[in-house]
Order: structure tokens, then C-alpha cells, then sequence
């Protein structure tokens, strides 16, 4: 590849299906080369190939566990290398594992934490070196509703996510003189197939809440993703963008 000095990379975990796909695929849309990760490495590279053949950029795809500290610590140290640079960072890897307070296993509540939470820590750790040495970049951790609303059947998923959003605030706070904004965007209810088995009436209950009168879809999110990357959002930091059609305000 010839010059790669003006190529802006970004990595977003995730980003075999549902809301990372979109994104990755808006990001590299808009020029970036790209790193992305999911659990296998078979649906990963088929993202990969669908966004090198749809926008011609550079795809990095791995399958990694964003739950263990090394492998996604790896990952981002991998992509440095290939790439050169880390301009955006977007944590978007979740996971549900539902149940009701009293009857959720510990197994349920580690899985949520580790791969919701921790993951997002030590991703957040591994891109400040790059990030730093680059004077600047961006961090966007994708949170939920929920985490401002709770939600009964998921103590284990509101925990996870309200502690994204004071990590990001945290964060925020400690490397702004970096140049370095941390910002998170929770979606309301988006069409994936994370929300693939809510029956028809639960579906029709949930649209009833929201004022827009939708689920929203993938490219509600991707879209506000891209603007917190964006030289327009360059004075926004440490701050939630709630992208739920109205359903919470
Ligand atoms: P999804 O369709 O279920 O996709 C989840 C993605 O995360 C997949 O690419 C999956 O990879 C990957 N992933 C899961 N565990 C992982 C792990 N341990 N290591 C690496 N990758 C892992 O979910 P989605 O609806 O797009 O959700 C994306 C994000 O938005 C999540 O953080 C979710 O909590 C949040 N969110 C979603 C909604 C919604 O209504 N959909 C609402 C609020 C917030 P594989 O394909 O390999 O499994």
C-alpha cells in the first residue's frame, strides 16, 4: 500500500452483525481503515470481505474474546502494527444473559460483566498509548437505555452498562488535556438480533413507547457513531447521546 500517512484506522469490536456491522461499515464509508473482531473467525472475515468489497479499505479481522484482557489487549497492540495508528476506538461488543434478580446465576452475572464492562476497561487501557502518541482520538462506547431506565430480568446488563457510562465520564475527565474524547451513545430499542425474539405483542407494547413510533435499526446508531468521530463533535466529551427515538428523555 502506498502512503498511509493521512488513512485514519479505526477499530470497533462486535462488528460481525447487528449494530458493529454498521457501523464498521459507515467508518470505513467515510475513509477508515479498519479492525474488526467478533467470536468467530468465519463470520468476521465474511464482514470484512462485504466491507473491503463494498468501500475499498483495509480490514483487519480476528476472532477475539473481548472478555479476556489479553486477547482484546492483543488485538488493539495488532492493529497498531499493521496499521501504523489508532484514531477511533468504538467498544460495542454486548452480550444478554436475562433473568430474574433471585434466580441469576453467578455464571450470568460474570459473563454480562466480563464481556460488557471489563472488556470496555481494558480495550479503553490498551488505545491510550497509540492514541496519546498520535496527540488525539477518539473513544465511543456503545451503552443502552437501560442503564438510565433499569429493566426488570437484566440487573446484570443495567450494572454493566451504567458502569460504561461512568468509565467514559471517568476517562473523560483524565485524558481531555490528551486531546482525546470519550463519549458513549445508548440505543434504545434497535432491530438486531439481539431483540430478534420479542414476541409480537411485546414488540407492539415496546413501539408504544416510543414517540417516533419505531425500533430504531443499526444506521440510527451507526450514524451518531460516525458524528462523535467526526471534526464536529470535537468539543464533545464525556457525554451520553441517547438514540432512542424518544422513548426515554
Ligand atoms: P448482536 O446483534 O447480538 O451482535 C453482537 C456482536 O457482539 C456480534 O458481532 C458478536 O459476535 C459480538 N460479541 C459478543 N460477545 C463477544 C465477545 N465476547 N467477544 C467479541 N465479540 C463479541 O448485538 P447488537 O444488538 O448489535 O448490540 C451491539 C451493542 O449495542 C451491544 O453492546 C448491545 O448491548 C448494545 N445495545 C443494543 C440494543 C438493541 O436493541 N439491539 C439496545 C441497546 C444497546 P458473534 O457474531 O461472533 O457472536
Amino acid at each position: 500500500m502506498g502512503d498511509m500517512s493521512n488513512v485514519k484506522t479505526a477499530l470497533v469490536t462486535g462488528a460481525s452483525r447487528g449494530i458493529g456491522f454498521v457501523v464498521a461499515s459507515q467508518l470505513a464509508e467515510a475513509g477508515y481503515h479498519l479492525a474488526i473482531c467478533g467470536t468467530r473467525q468465519t463470520t468476521i472475515d465474511q464482514a470484512a470481505e462485504k466491507i473491503r468489497s463494498a468501500s475499498g479499505v483495509d480490514v483487519l479481522s480476528k476472532a477475539v474474546d473481548v472478555s479476556d484482557r489479553d486477547q482484546i489487549q492483543g488485538f488493539v497492540k495488532d492493529t497498531v502494527k499493521h496499521f501504523g495508528s489508532l484514531d477511533v476506538l468504538v467498544n460495542n461488543a454486548g452480550i444478554t444473559r436475562d433473568n430474574i434478580s433471585m434466580r441469576m446465576k453467578a455464571e450470568e452475572w460474570e459473563a454480562v460483566i466480563n464481556t460488557n464492562l471489563s472488556s470496555v476497561f481494558h480495550a479503553m487501557q490498551a488505545a491510550l498509548r497509540p492514541m496519546m502518541k498520535a496527540r488525539g482520538g477518539r473513544i465511543i462506547n456503545i451503552s443502552s437505555v437501560v442503564a438510565s431506565m433499569g429493566n426488570p430480568g437484566q440487573m446484570n446488563y443495567c450494572a454493566s452498562k451504567g458502569g460504561v457510562e461512568a468509565m467514559t465520564r471517568s476517562l473523560a475527565r483524565e485524558i481531555g488535556s490528551r486531546n482525546i474524547t470519550v463519549n458513549a451513545v445508548a440505543p434504545g430499542f434497535i432491530e438486531t438480533d439481539m431483540t430478534a425474539d420479542l414476541g409480537e405483542d411485546a414488540h407492539a407494547k415496546l413501539v408504544s413507547q416510543v414517540p417516533l413510533g419505531r425500533l430504531g435499526q443499526p444506521e440510527d446508531i451507526a450514524g451518531a457513531v460516525c458524528f462523535l468521530t467526526s471534526d464536529a463533535a470535537a468539543y464533545i466529551t464525556g457525554q451520553v447521546l441517547h438514540v432512542n427515538g424518544g422513548m426515554h428523555m
